[in-house]
């Protein structure tokens, strides 16, 4: 018996209305400092050459988080409760949703 598997066309993208976030952190011991900001990158490259200059420290963490949006399969269930979420959040505000 031949068994056709379908996989559902779900979706993850980066979400344009919220900044990516950036930080790093220095690994020299007992140093502790730190720097994060949103949406530029290249602040987080700056900085680190600033504190190495000062400091010597040259080895860090980098840490980078991107905002996403993952879209279910049009016409699914989950696309319907998806929207019902939307359409009850609109009304009344984002609430908790347990799974
Ligand atoms: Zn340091």
């Amino acid at each position: 018996m031949r068994r056709l598997q379908r996989f559902a066309d779900w979706t993850t993208a980066q979400d344009p209305s919220v900044c990516a976030e950036y930080a790093v952190e220095c690994r020299a011991d007992g140093c502790g400092a730190a720097f994060d900001v949103k949406e530029d990158c290249s602040a987080v490259q700056s900085w680190q050459h600033e504190h190495m200059k000062k400091t010597g420290h040259r080895e860090f963490w980098e840490h980078a988080s991107h905002p996403t949006i993952v879209t279910a399969p049009p016409g699914s269930i989950v696309a319907s409760r998806v929207a019902e979420y939307s359409r009850t959040a609109a009304e009344t505000g984002p609430k908790q949703v347990r799974a």
